[in-house]
């Protein structure tokens, strides 16, 4: 067991947090403050995203890249602590092209897309000229069980007829998000995990409108949480995604490495955060004492450092999974960090809130919002209890094949 990064990994994490100490860190003021009046898409973030291009920092997330695309075939497992530096500004990722939910619906699009919607959709979403959007949720039902999703894809003639409502669908606002990658039901009467697929559909199509920016936590993004109602939409039927009924086949490929990469950035924002705290305590006095000399805050310095290294680990291994032996082999893994890394983030954060004092609640650290990010991930993208569900389900499996003999001890 080697815990080493690669040298070329240690090479990319070095030009990438120097990209951000020269570039992106001193942008922060500018981009809370034209985020704050609306702005989704700062004049600079084009500049730094083709500084970041032509520096070779682009695309770091796709382990199947073609030569002939734009950027770097790195595995998930040279991605990942990347993904770790780039999370500690939480825009950081679209100055590389590397942000969610592009990156989601980029694995998809090449993994499926026919040559059409490659050069369609894919190709400029490769070159950072648009932006995208992922359709799962709805308002009316618990779609953390993505089988109740009720949203219709209905075939007629050469067209599919859609007619739905979607809530909480991230970057919907974005003024270059030009495509939504919808789920819903083209097959009601087909078994229970083949009646769903999914299909692509413009923005701009007839009958799609984004109705609502829903703030969370009562904070508003510009590119949104946002509820769309689709209305008879009629797109092409070469717009659907690989096959009709494969819409589950499709979500269980795209979700294991978007987990691996939310994971990582959670894990760099925990890291921001330890450090925080690690300064305030060593500067601030009270009752005679630095902070940290105070047993129960070096406790939670403590605590914090042995969560975050556990959490990285068993990132790290998931990632490892993947690349080795497929998003399938790697379900538990994958199912065990996004239970685990959102509660360690919002554990770590929470401790360094604490240890600031008032200021911790107040925007002069990041510290609030970044507790924020953690609490939101314990619900986007599955809530915690859904992950827990499939790690029970497959340690009881093994527990099983282990009683007849049939597999070894854990590992
Ligand atoms: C900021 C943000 C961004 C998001 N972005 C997107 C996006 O871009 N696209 C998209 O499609 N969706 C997005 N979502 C939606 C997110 O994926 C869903 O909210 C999530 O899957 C849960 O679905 P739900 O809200 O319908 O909760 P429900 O399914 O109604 O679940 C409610 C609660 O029931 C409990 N529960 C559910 N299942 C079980 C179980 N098996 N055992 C015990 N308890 C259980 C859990 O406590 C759960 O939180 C986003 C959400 C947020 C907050």
């Amino acid at each position: 067991m080697d815990f080493d990064y690669s040298p070329k990994v240690e090479e990319l994490r070095s030009r990438v947090a120097a990209f951000m100490d020269r570039y992106i860190v001193p942008q922060i003021p500018e981009w809370e403050r034209l985020t704050a009046a609306g702005d989704a898409h700062p004049s600079f973030m084009e500049d730094l995203k083709a500084l970041a291009r032509d520096e070779g920092l682009w695309n770091l997330f796709l382990p199947g890249l073609h030569a002939d695309e734009p950027g770097q075939a790195l595995t998930n497992l040279e991605y990942a602590p990347l993904a770790e530096i780039m999370g500690r500004v939480v825009w950081a990722s679209e100055v590389f092209n590397c942000s969610a939910p592009d990156t989601g619906n980029m694995e998809i699009l090449h993994l499926f897309a026919t040559p059409e919607q490659r050069e369609r959709w894919l190709v400029p979403l490769l070159e950072g000229r648009i932006r995208s959007c992922f359709a799962m949720t709805e308002p009316d039902v618990a779609s953390s069980d993505a089988t109740n999703i009720q949203t219709s894809i209905r075939r007629e003639g050469d067209e599919y007829v859609i007619n739905g409502r979607k809530w909480f669908i991230s970057g919907a606002a974005h003024p270059h998000c030009r495509f939504a990658i919808v789920m819903g039901v083209t097959d009601p009467e087909a078994e229970t995990h083949r009646r769903q697929s999914m299909i692509i559909v413009p923005m701009d199509a007839a009958g799609l409108s984004v109705t609502r920016n829903i703030p969370v936590m009562h904070h508003t993004t510009p590119e949104g949480h946002c509820e769309l109602v689709l209305r008879d939409v009629r797109v092409p039927a070469t717009h659907l995604l690989h096959a009709q009924g494969a819409g589950f086949a499709i979500a269980q490929a795209r979700l294991g490495p978007g987990r691996i990469h939310h994971c990582m950035r959670s894990i760099g924002q925990c890291e921001l955060a330890l450090e925080l705290m690690c300064e305030r305590a060593a500067e601030r006095q009270a009752f005679g004492r630095y902070l940290h000399q105070h047993a129960n805050i070096g406790d939670w310095i403590a605590r914090s450092r042995i969560e975050i290294d556990q959490a990285r680990l068993l990132v790290l291994k998931a990632a490892w999974l993947i690349d080795r032996h497929g998003v399938k082999a790697a379900a538990r893994e994958v199912a065990m960090i996004k239970a685990l890394v959102p509660g360690v983030q919002t554990a770590v954060c929470d401790r360094a809130i604490q240890v600031h004092g008032a200021m911790g609640l107040s925007p002069d650290t990041p510290l609030a919002s970044l507790w924020m990010w953690g609490r939101i991930l314990r619900l986007a993208d599955g809530p915690d209890e859904v992950h827990l569900r499939s790690v029970t389900r497959l340690e009881m499996k093994a527990s099983e094949e282990r009683r007849r003999g049939r597999l070894g001890p854990p590992r």
